[in-house]
């Protein structure tokens, strides 16, 4: 699907905005590594260990006993992870749904705690004490992105329906939604270990549009993994919006976004928009509803926009500029997305150009356009 055909031809009311959860509306991997530094410190103290080596003996030692383990169906297919076994509580609804996790999971923690604390040549039998530590540590962090709460509000704002489809355990994924408080914000929530399958697999997210009551044409799905979100959201005909962030505390991408940038070979894999944090979104709800192709919202600023062209001649007509403006300048091109192009050309030779990277989409090649 190209970013135009996204956009359809602009008769389609947007009802609802789809959200992965870890990693997009709450924190999951500095979530990890955080409860893993503040289990892990005061033993590293007490053993006279550099800082940090203990949590990432924890790390390595969890991820090859995780593929060591035979758990390609829970991790493939429901998109369970091995530091959520470290942690999570898989009681009745686990049982039925996934019956060896349970097992696994208990397994999996002796066995890496008590590892990692040998791989550090401690000799102690505080493997269990680590453990404890760690599924504290990881449960005082289910707080949600700053900025999320405000971006659910302004989506509730434009009246739009809330859904949520996020991979893992049952019991795990609803215990983060019931303590970080973003289980009230959702109008429906699928789950992949409740509903037999996870994404890529679009069936979760076809589900949570049949529980929304809205059509394909009807929603965008957001989400921070190109191989889980993105595949999964074109695979039920719903553009998907991808995440790009940053973490502030190490300047790289998440892992879901790795190779962003560098044009990714899996058609499957290709968002229709990308977004530098989750509220960047709005930009891309707003253009969607007042039919236009792209729109920039940069502070309290007027937004600019580049209306959907249209076709004129044998041309593509579109309209650039700040909404308020009654003669924002026609620009053409040979095609719809070369008229876009030409439009964001405009837009910066107006000195326009920070904003826009906000809202960064593919395939059209914006690094090589912005230069
Ligand atoms: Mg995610």
């Amino acid at each position: 699907m190209s970013p135009m055909a996204a956009f359809g031809d602009g008769a389609s009311v947007l009802r609802a905005i789809l959200f992965d959860l870890d990693d997009t509306l709450i924190p999951e991997a500095a979530a990890i590594r955080g409860a893993l530094a503040a289990a892990c410190g005061p033993l590293e103290e007490l053993a006279g260990l550099p800082n940090g080596v203990l949590g990432e003996a924890v790390a390595a030692v969890g991820q090859a006993s995780w593929q060591a383990l035979d758990v390609t169906g829970i991790d493939a297919r429901f998109g369970v992870t091995w530091e959520e076994c470290l942690w999570g509580r898989f009681g009745p609804a686990s049982q039925a749904q996934i019956p060896t996790l349970g097992a696994l999971a208990v397994m999996l923690r002796r066995q890496v705690f008590t590892d990692a604390l040998t791989a550090c040549g401690v000799r102690s039998p505080l493997g269990g004490e680590l453990e404890a530590r760690f599924a504290m540590e990881r449960r005082k962090r289910f707080v949600p992105y700053a900025e999320a709460p405000g971006l659910i509000q302004s989506l509730r704002d434009r009246a739009l329906l809330v859904g949520c489809a996020t991979n893992g355990a049952s019991e795990v994924q609803r215990e983060k939604l019931a303590a970080s408080g973003t289980g009230g914000w959702f109008d429906a929530v699928t789950v992949s270990a409740e509903e037999g399958v996870g994404k890529p697999d679009p069936a979760m997210i076809v589900k949570l549009c049949e529980e929304l009551g809205v059509s394909a044409d009807q929603a965008i799905y957001v989400g921070n993994s190109r191989r889980r979100d993105v595949a999964a959201s074109r695979a039920a005909g719903i553009p998907s919006v991808l995440i790009e962030r940053f973490e502030p505390e190490d300047e790289i991408p998440n892992p879901g976004a790795r190779g962003a940038r560098k044009g990714v070979a899996n058609p499957h894999e290709v968002p229709d928009r990308m977004v530098f944090e989750v509220h960047g979104i709005l930009g891309f709800v707003d253009g969607w509803r007042a039919g236009r192709a792209f729109r920039v919202v940069d502070g309290g600023r007027t937004p600019w926009s580049i209306d959907l062209p249209e076709p004129v001649d044998g041309r593509f007509v579109t309209r650039v500029g700040a909404d308020d403006d009654p003669l924002r300048p026609l620009v053409t091109g040979s095609s719809p997305l070369a008229a876009i192009e030409a439009g964001l050309r405009s837009l910066r030779a107006r000195g326009n150009g920070r904003a826009f990277r906000h809202e960064l989409g593919e395939p059209i090649d914006w690094d090589a356009l912005l230069r």
